[in-house]
């Protein structure tokens, strides 16, 4: 049976809990204990697919298709797993499936309340992932802060899982931010105090205190809490801020959090093996030359709507001993003519995904920009259409050429939607989400990346495709198309053949990078990318003997 880790957040969001539940799992799977996560979301949305990634950052995709928060990406690449959809539940998944039940009878005679019903919903949905995964630890977090009022119905069902699956077989851990005031030059305790207080009104007694903060918590102020919100010393642990969020595993674990949930959840563990992981950080956190990035894309201000491509990047870079010099480029910046500024110094362009017009001729400048200049190019997904239709403007001679995204009137529709899903209405969960395999052209620098010719585990999360109507004439002007669905019907990455590396795929490769395990198209085009010279760089002297 699955004993269960639930973590809670207060004062404010945002102070790293998703880094910490990541981390938690770090520390037991370093233990040879298996883990699974769950993230629980109490806004109403079904999922967060219909969002803007102004509200939610960036929407994360499991390899079954499910559109998930940010958070998942975090634990699949901490705990290197693949989560599927039962690992993200929402409000507004909890309520649909109640009506749904109502509606059906299932309650037939009683009032439908949400003690106990829609808080044995939220339960079932954490038995069900024990269930299916078989882990030895479920971890779950609930989103949000305690005290907010959708979070309720979530923090009940966590209470009540201490009789559901026994005291010795649930811990609960608190994640605080210990703000620090200026004028006095201290860390205050008294937010920290109201969140405990508040999760203890109804009935949640935290186990472990985890309290984030910008500067050194003083043993006192250690002391104060364990006193005030009755917490064994030792299972109060400072979290400092850290260079990377790679490093909090091994700070958790110095504080001895792993030994501690080992010996209160009396699991079956091996001694923590965490050498490749504390490598991993000592490499992150030396200095090394730095590659030029330009990331354009929409919604450049909120950086966490581009938190795996981020990722990704630091990722490939690592393998190649660089450090990523990221410059964030609003899109609609390169709107305005000749603007390339902004571009003059990047060894590579990456274009992610995106959904909507704004900012897409500004895209589409970049990507010509990479290709008339050999400036190494990475098109994700949207990056994918606007790259095909720099490409079409150019060989087909036609400025009208778009994506019907945009134009739905163009007369060279070079990206558009499949018949099939022409007839589609509905937003939510309607789009090509999920895994769907691809067959390299041999040969192709696609190919080469991958070292294989069949891949199985791309995710997907768009509407529209490559138009075949255009393919012949595309490929005979120089568009490779070097990744097919194995009906060979759906262009699933396309590159450029005279270019030394512009290359551009339909799925979001930035899903399933791990921090020691770049993604093959990330790993080449910073490996090419990382020999490009640009404005003001200096070639190396041959000073050496
Ligand atoms: N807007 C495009 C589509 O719906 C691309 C989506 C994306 O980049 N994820 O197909």
């Amino acid at each position: 049976m699955s004993k269960y880790i639930f973590v809670t957040g207060g004062v404010i969001s945002s102070v790293g809990k998703g880094i910490t539940v990541a981390s938690i799992g770090t520390l037991l799977k370093s233990r040879r204990i298996t883990v699974s996560v769950q993230k629980l979301d109490p806004y109403l949305n079904v999922d967060p697919g219909t969002m803007s990634p102004y509200q939610h950052g960036e929407v994360f995709v499991t390899q079954d298709g499910a559109e998930t928060d940010l958070d998942l990406g975090n634990y699949e690449r901490f705990i290197d797993v693949e989560l599927t959809a039962e690992s993200n539940v929402t409000s507004g998944q909890i309520y649909s499936a109640v009506i749904a039940k109502e509606r059906r009878g299932d309650f037939l005679g009683g009032t439908i309340q949400v003690v106990p019903h829609v808080t044995s919903e939220i339960k079932n949905r954490f038995n069900r992932l024990a269930e299916n995964s078989q882990a030895d630890v479920v971890i779950i977090e609930v989103g949000g802060t305690v005290g907010d009022i959708e979070g309720q119905p979530f923090l009940e069902a966590i209470r009540q899982m201490r009789n559901d699956a026994g005291r010795d077989n649930v811990l609960y851990v608190h994640v605080t931010l210990l703000p620090y005031l200026s004028s006095t030059q201290e860390l205050k305790t008294k937010p920290t105090q109201h969140s405990v207080n508040e999760l203890r009104r109804i009935g949640i007694q935290p186990d472990v205190l985890i309290c984030r903060s910008d500067y050194p918590v003083l043993e006192s102020i250690r002391d104060k809490l364990s006193l005030f919100c009755d917490v064994d010393r030792e299972a109060v642990i400072p979290l400092t801020t850290v260079d990377t969020i790679y490093e909090v595993p091994l700070v958790l674990e110095a504080e001895g959090l792993g030994q501690r949930i080992v010996d209160k959840l009396s699991l079956n563990a091996q001694p923590p093996d965490l050498s490749l992981w504390q490598e991993l950080v000592t490499r992150l956190k030396t200095d090394h030359e730095p590659v030029n990035i330009a990331l354009v894309g929409k919604y450049v201000e909120l950086q966490d709507a581009y938190f795996s491509v981020r990722e990704a990047l630091c990722h490939a870079a690592l393998d190649h001993d660089r450090d990523i010099n990221l410059c964030w480029v609003p899109a609609e910046d390169l709107e305005k003519d000749g603007n390339d500024a902004l571009l003059r110094s990047a060894q590579g362009i990456i274009v992610p995904g995106g959904f909507g017009i704004r900012g897409i001729e500004g895209m589409v400048n970049a990507a010509r920009y990479a290709r008339n200049n050999e400036i190494p190019y990475l098109g994700l997904c949207l990056g994918m259409h606007v790259m095909v239709i720099e490409f079409a403007r150019y060989a087909l001679g036609s400025p009208e050429a778009n994506s019907t995204e945009f134009d739905a009137a163009t007369h060279h529709p070079v990206i558009d939607l499949l018949p099939e899903q022409k007839k589609i209405k509905t937003k939510g969960g309607t789009m090509r989400l999920g895994n769907y395999p691809c067959k390299l052209l041999p040969g192709s620098r696609a190919a080469k990346a991958y070292g294989k010719n069949l891949v199985y585990e791309e995710r997907h999360r768009h509407r529209l495709e490559f138009n075949n109507k255009f393919r012949a004439q595309l490929e005979e002007a120089g568009l490779v198309c070097s990744g097919l669905s194995p009906d060979g019907r759906l262009v699933e990455i396309c590159e450029i053949a005279n270019h030394p590396w512009m290359v551009s795929c339909q799925f979001h490769p930035e899903f399933g990078s791990r921090p020691a395990r770049p993604h093959p198209l990330f790993r080449d085009f910073i490996g090419v990318a990382k020999d490009v010279l640009r404005e003001g760089a200096q070639p190396p002297l041959p000073l050496s003997p």
